[in-house]
Formats: structure tokens, sequence, C-alpha cells
């Protein structure tokens, strides 16, 4: 089957990587002149199925808006949001209750865990090297904190996560590089959980796809969708706003992998997917290389559950990333998030990273409000989607990208897609 992948993020990557080892004849377009160019460029690089969690969670718009004053708040409003965002908002609020929370928080890590089994084989198989490191820690300031977080250990368990409770002492000897000034109550433990390069484990992979017959076109750009028996595409070649070249191609298939752009190609189409990007912000520094004292960074990943800022190890370099933004100018980097992911980095490990050189980044996680993406047939005939990942793409992506591969071969899927159909926005 001839099939086309819009999109080379980390979604598109697996995807595409999938379809091509399933033995379809597979052609990405994609508008970068590389793979993972948005997105999936220097997320937190955090994979912890336990939490894998939708944002529509009961209590959480009143954690929000009882936020929003605060310089450190964990989510920002800018250019007309929230207003902007009504539609979006109002059916987010309607997922945040208990019992469809749970529902999609289980689809979701049941999703996440089969990724981590699907990318464990793959690196079995292809001995991919992107800087892997075993080992999740959510950071609690406060006992309320504690509190919350002991409560989940029994959901935790029956999902089958592996998780442990330790106190500040504990944990501090987990992670010895963290900073004995600031409060530690406890901290829970994800000992299986992983961290690593997105980005590069995405250009490993699509050498992988490439070799197994995969086109990629790069400089790309589609620029519409035709749906039909035999789904056709118009794309665009050259530098963007510039283009050189135009043409248009039609496929048994067309796979939409664009990220939180999707929504331009969707619309005409009559697609409903309420698809909207969230900013989030990173910082990424050298660590500090001190032989005496070898631990002050981070061993692994940790999050600050209060900042809702993820601190991960990155081969020799040490990420920074939060944020949840609405609204605002692509490029503008909003200084107040910045200085939130450098609070939190001092807070923890105050003389670990080469700040001077640190490099910083935005990018915008597709979300949709119930949590769960969009894996698998549209309402367009021929358009299927792996869409909407949120803040967890990386941590699902093997697993969706082998789960729309099975429902386009109509062959049973390991977990079950009815959570992830993107006919439920309908
Ligand atoms: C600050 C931050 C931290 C995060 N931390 C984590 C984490 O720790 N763990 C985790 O699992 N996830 C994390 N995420 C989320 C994760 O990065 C995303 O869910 C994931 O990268 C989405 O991948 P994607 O392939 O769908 O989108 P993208 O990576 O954005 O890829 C979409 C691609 O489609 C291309 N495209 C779009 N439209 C067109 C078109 N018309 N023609 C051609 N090409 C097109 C784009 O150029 C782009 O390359 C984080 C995100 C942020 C912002």
């Amino acid at each position: 089957v001839k099939i086309a992948v819009i999109g080379a993020g980390i979604v598109g990557v697996t995807t595409a990587h999938e379809l091509a080892a399933q033995g379809h004849q597979v052609v990405v377009f994609e508008r970068h002149a590389a793979v993972a160019s948005e997105t999936s460029f220097a997320n937190a690089g955090v994979m912890a199925p336990g939490y894998v969690t939708p944002w529509a969670a009961p209590g959480m718009a009143w954690k929000v808006f009882s936020h929003l004053l605060s310089p450190h708040t964990p989510v920002r409003f800018r250019g007309g949001a929230p207003f902007t965002q009504l539609p979006w908002l109002w059916r987010w609020l309607r997922a945040s209750r208990t019992k469809v929370y749970h529902a999609n928080r289980s689809a979701m890590c049941s999703l996440a865990q089969y990724s981590t089994e699907v990318r464990h084989a793959l690196d079995q198989r292809l001995n991919l090297d992107y800087e892997l490191r075993k080992g999740y820690m959510v950071l609690l300031r406060k006992p309320s904190e504690s509190a919350k977080a002991q409560a989940t250990l029994p959901w935790l368990h029956e999902m089958g996560v592996s998780a442990k409770w330790l106190d500040g002492s504990q944990a501090r000897v987990l992670e010895p590089g963290l900073n004995d000034a600031t409060a530690l109550h406890g901290a829970l433990h994800l000992p299986q959980d992983e961290v690593g390069n997105c980005r590069q484990y995405a250009h490993l992979l699509r050498a992988e796809a490439h070799r197994l017959g995969a086109v990629f076109r790069f400089h790309h750009s589609v620029t519409s969708v035709v749906p039909g028996q035999q789904p056709a595409l118009q794309w665009e070649h050259g530098a963007e706003g510039n283009p050189t070249e135009s043409g248009g191609e039609s496929f048994d298939a067309v796979v939409l992998c664009a990220g939180a752009q999707a929504k331009a190609l969707l619309q005409p189409m009559r697609v409903a997917l309420p698809l909207t990007s969230v900013w989030g912000y990173s910082l990424t520094a050298p660590l500090r290389l001190e032989e005496q004292y070898p631990d002050l960074g981070p061993r692994a990943a940790l999050m600050d559950e209060r900042y809702k800022v993820a601190i991960s190890r990155i081969g020799m370099r040490v990420r920074v990333a939060g944020s949840a933004e609405m609204g605002g100018a692509p490029n503008h980097m909003n200084a107040a998030a910045l200085r939130t992911l450098y609070k939190v980095l001092h807070d923890w490990f105050p003389a670990a990273a080469l700040p001077q050189q640190a490099v910083h980044w935005k990018g915008a996680r597709p979300m949709l409000p119930d949590g769960p993406p969009v894996v698998g047939a549209t309402s367009a005939a021929g358009i299927w989607a792996n869409l909407g990942h949120g803040s967890s793409g990386w941590a699902l992506s093997c697993g969706s990208a082998r789960m729309l591969a099975d429902l386009i071969a109509q062959r049973p899927t390991a977990v079950d897609a009815t959570a992830f159909s993107p006919l439920r926005f309908h």
C-alpha cells in the first residue's frame, strides 16, 4: 500500500518506520530540513507511563486559576487567551470529571506502557543510542503534595507501574546532587521509567526507516489534502513562503502526523478535531564537570511537582522544561517562563550547569482537551490521524505508531483503540 505521512516529528518518524517495517511504500513530507525540528526538538525527554496523564483532571481548573497571579505559575495565558480558547477550555473542563479522567488516564497509561515495550524491542534489535537513563523522581516540597502523591500509589501499582514513596533523605541518596538547602518533604520514585533524547532517537529511527525503503521529502510543505478512495495531496517545495516548485500526488492512504499544525489541513476536510497549541519552554546547558564533585547534576529525570517543571539528564547536559502557555506569538520567548525554569534549576541543582552556555527553546504541545491522542481513521475517506499527543508525545510515540499501523492493516491492536478514536469529537 502506498502511504503518505505528513510531518516528521517523533510521531511521524515512528509512524513511517512502523509502516515501512510492515512492508508499505511510505513517503514522508516534512516542511523543515530535518526530522524533529519542531516540538520533538528539545522536550524534557521523560518516558514515565504512570505520569502520562490527561491535563483534564479533577480540581485542575481551580489549581490553574488560583496560581495565575503567582510569578512562577505553571500555566500562563497570553494574546487574548483564555477568551480565544473558551470552546476548548469548556471541553477540557467537561473532561475533568472524575470518571472521564480515570478512564482517560488508564487508557493513556496503557498506551505508554505498550510504547515502552515496542521501543525496548526496537532497542534490542537496532541497538540505538539515544542517551537513555533509567529513573524518574517526583519531588514533593510539602506534606500536602506528598499526601496526594502517596494516594496515587495503589492505582499505579494496579496499573503495573513500579513506584515507591521515599522520604527526603532517601530521595537524596538516589539523587545526591539535590540541594539540601531546598526543603524536600518526600519523593515518588519510579525506577523503571526513563529519560532519553527524543530528537536523537528520531534521527536514528529515520535512518532505519530509510533503510527499509521509506522516502523522506524535506522542505516539502503540504498545502492541502483531498480525501477519497485514492486521497491526494498538494505540496510546495522550497523555503517557506518562497516555494520554487509545487506538485500533487495520490496515495492509498494519507496519515496526518503534523502535530499542532494539523488543524490547517483538517479544517477544509470538515474533520472536527479540537487541537490547540499549548506552548512550553526548555533550557539546555552543559553539566559542570568537577572531578571532586562528580554528583553535582541530576542522574536521571526529576519533576518538581509544585512548579510542574522537569529536570532531565540528557547525556552530559541538563535540561529543564515546563510551563504551559496558551496564546501569544510562536516566536516570542516569555521571560517569566524562563525565569521559572532557572528558579527550579537553582532550587535543586544550583551548581550543576553552565548557565552562560544555556540554549533556550519553545515548542507547541499539540493538545486535545480530554487527554488521549487520536490514532486511527478520521471521518474523511482515506485520511488517518496520529495526532494530539500533548505533553507525552515521546512517551507514546512508538505505541501509537504500532497501533496506527495495525489499524490500517485491519489487525487487532494490542491496546484497545476505542479511547483514541478520532471520531470521539463528532
Ligand atoms: C516543554 C515541553 C516538554 C515536553 N516534555 C515531554 C516529555 O518529557 N515527554 C514526552 O513524552 N513528551 C514531552 N513533550 C511533548 C512532546 O514533545 C510532543 O508531544 C511531541 O514532540 C509531538 O510530536 P509530533 O511529532 O506530534 O509533533 P512535532 O514534533 O511538532 O512534529 C510535527 C511535524 O509536522 C511538520 N508539519 C506540520 N505541518 C506540515 C505540513 N503542512 N507539511 C509538512 N510538514 C508539516 C512540522 O514541521 C513538524 O516537523 C514536551 C513538550 C514540550 C513543549
